[in-house]
């Protein structure tokens, strides 16, 4: 441990977020309009500047979590390694093989690639060694993010578009406690959306998991946050992608 002391070096740490300040709804004659980003990052590496009209993210001190673009309102602060596009192609290729494979009723379900997939994968073995925990249904097809709050409405209602009856979150400790409320609010507007169209049932769920590593019931080791869910009628025809790097290009 002495050692680390007198380790110097560098290196490269990706950008995660790219800032659009013509489309902020920050501030306007130094009257804040939006605050949504500055107070949900943990790392606390946004900051007002009001009187520029903008908000100044720290790229040093940002984790990468992606909260601040998953409630971002405008589009103004999107994620950006991967951007949504590139994340809405992994669903559209990952939903459509299950389709042509015969699958029928997919669930997304993202997770982180830390705790998260240690859960699933703890479930996984546990399914294995005792006859009295299910596995992950085959229906769900699990997805590992950077952070779970990095992929948001957006991509929620894109991946229902092309085909997903349901898409699910699943959280542990890992995630700070704003972040998921960050996310239960993101998923009460999609739900209102969705059923704003006619689709019935619900179809995002937030999935707390019971231990950090731990297996537990299905769905995959968690306790359902929504346990009034009910059956989720997805689209009768999967959409073509359409997602750009704007929230407005998504339809
Ligand atoms: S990505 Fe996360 S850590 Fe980075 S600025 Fe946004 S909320 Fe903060
Ligand atoms: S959440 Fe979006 S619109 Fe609101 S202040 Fe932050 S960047 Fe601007």
């Amino acid at each position: 441990m002495l050692k680390l002391r007198d380790l110097v070096g560098e290196f490269e740490k990706p950008k995660f977020f790219a800032y659009k300040q013509n489309i902020c709804a920050h501030s306007r004659n130094e009257i804040v309009g939006c605050n949504a980003c500055v107070e949900i990052c943990s790392a606390e590496a946004i900051s007002s500047e009001k009187d520029r009209n903008q908000i100044k993210v720290n790229p040093n001190l940002c984790i990468g979590c992606g909260a601040c673009t998953t409630v971002c309102p405008t589009g103004a602060l999107t994620y950006a390694y991967p951007r949504a596009s590139e994340q809405g192609v992994r669903l559209k290729t990952l939903l459509s093989t299950y389709a042509k494979a015969g699958g029928a009723h997919p669930v997304l379900l993202f997770h982180s690639q830390g705790s998260g997939q240690q859960a699933v994968e703890a479930l996984g073995r546990a399914a294995q060694l005792q006859k009295t925990v299910k596995g992950v249904p085959a229906n769900v097809i699990p997805l590992a993010l950077w952070h779970t709050a990095s992929v948001g409405l957006d991509l929620w209602l894109s991946a229902v578009a092309l085909g997903a009856e349901q898409v699910t979150v699943l959280v542990t400790d890992e995630e700070a406690p704003a972040y998921r409320e960050g996310l239960a609010e993101q998923m009460r507007v999609g739900q209102a959306i969705l059923n704003g169209l006619g689709y019935a049932g619900v179809h995002f769920h937030l999935l707390q998991a019971q231990t950090a590593g731990g297996a537990g019931h299905c769905p995959p080791g968690c306790q359902p946050a929504n346990p009034g869910a009910g059956p989720a009628h997805g689209a009768r025809q999967p959409g073509p992608f359409r997602g750009g790097a704007r929230k407005a290009q998504y339809a």
